[in-house]
């Protein structure tokens, strides 16, 4: 257990974006609004709200610059609604928009960036030249996401020295914080230990974030391993939106409102209304039309009491 809990923990919320991409369905532009709403309702300050992305690769987001303009024309102090930009073009559609935050992504293995953006890592880092320092001389915040840290569906294990090094790049380059993924969700505590000794020792903690998968049940087990490590900044995606892209029908993102449960019962404060968050995660089932894997919104709150 934790010897001292932390006070506050950051929660980075990807529902809009991770999770909706990776649904079937797709959903209406009110409907993206309406999550939005309730996540911001519920006490959410960091949302990833869409990825400017060709529609031709991602037809769930095709009315990002839509939805951009509807969430952006009125940010309550404090909040940032951040998109991802895969390339030049898609930082010009955030700018376009007034986002203040963007994120880039790669992965730590090799075969999975190649699938994911057909380029080599060298050749991905090389081009964030294009997206990263535009955006930065900008004025915009960038995070920077490391896919398949904890393992890649293509190559299988994943050296962690390799992959912190490519963290290193990242934050080297301008990202204020690096959120290493457990992109098909095999982690477990031990190696996740060994993943975040490595990581805070070549990064401060306060730019280290961990964006884990419950695929196999195991993300909030390696999220209190982070937490003893130090880490402050987990990402969640409310009810768990967003299936695992590798395995159709299994869970994907750890649910925002599982996480928000554990950090609050070990008094652990992140600003969220738990009830609110609860109503988030109902409102995510019903624009995306399906049961949505996260426990507690589906056990409820309310038994606790009993
Ligand atoms: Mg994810």
């Amino acid at each position: 257990m934790l010897e001292q809990a932390p006070d506050v923990v950051s929660i980075y919320e990807v529902s809009p974006r991770d999770g909706l991409q990776n649904e079937g369905a797709t959903v209406a532009l009110s409907g993206k609004v309406r999550l939005v709403d309730a996540l911001l309702a519920a006490g959410l300050r960091r949302v990833e709200f869409t990825s400017f992305v060709s529609p031709r690769w991602i037809p769930q987001l095709a009315d990002a610059d839509q939805l951009a303009r509807l969430v952006m024309a009125e940010v309550p102090e404090g909040v940032s609604l951040s998109a991802l930009c895969p390339n030049r073009r898609g930082l010009e559609r955030a700018k376009n928009a007034g986002v203040r935050e963007i994120a880039v992504f790669l992965s730590a293995s090799e075969t999975h960036n190649k699938k994911n953006v057909n380029k080599s890592i060298a050749d991905t880092l090389a081009e964030f030249e294009e997206t990263v320092r535009p955006a930065l001389d900008h004025g915009m915040k960038v995070r920077g996401y490391l896919s398949t840290v904890w393992g890649c569906p293509y190559e299988g294990d994943v050296d962690p020295k390799r992959a912190i090094d490519i963290a290193v790049k990242l934050h080297e380059m301008g990202c204020y914080q690096v959120s290493l993924s457990d992109t098909i969700g095999v982690g477990t505590p031990r190696q996740t230990q060994e993943i975040v000794k490595r990581a805070k020792d070549a990064l401060p903690l306060d730019a280290l974030a961990m964006h884990m998968h419950d695929t196999r049940g195991t993300a909030l087990a390696n999220i209190v391993v982070g937490l003893e490590h130090g880490v402050r900044t987990f990402d969640g995606s409310v009810g768990g939106m967003g299936g695992c892209p590798y395995a159709p029908g299994a869970a994907g993102n750890v649910a925002t409102e599982d996480l928000v449960y554990l950090l609050h019962g070990m008094g652990i404060g992140t600003g969220i209304d738990l009830e609110r968050l609860v109503e988030a995660a109902r409102v995510a089932e019903s624009i995306v039309g399906r049961v949505l894997p996260g426990k507690v919104h589906a056990a409820g709150l309310r038994s606790l009491r009993a």
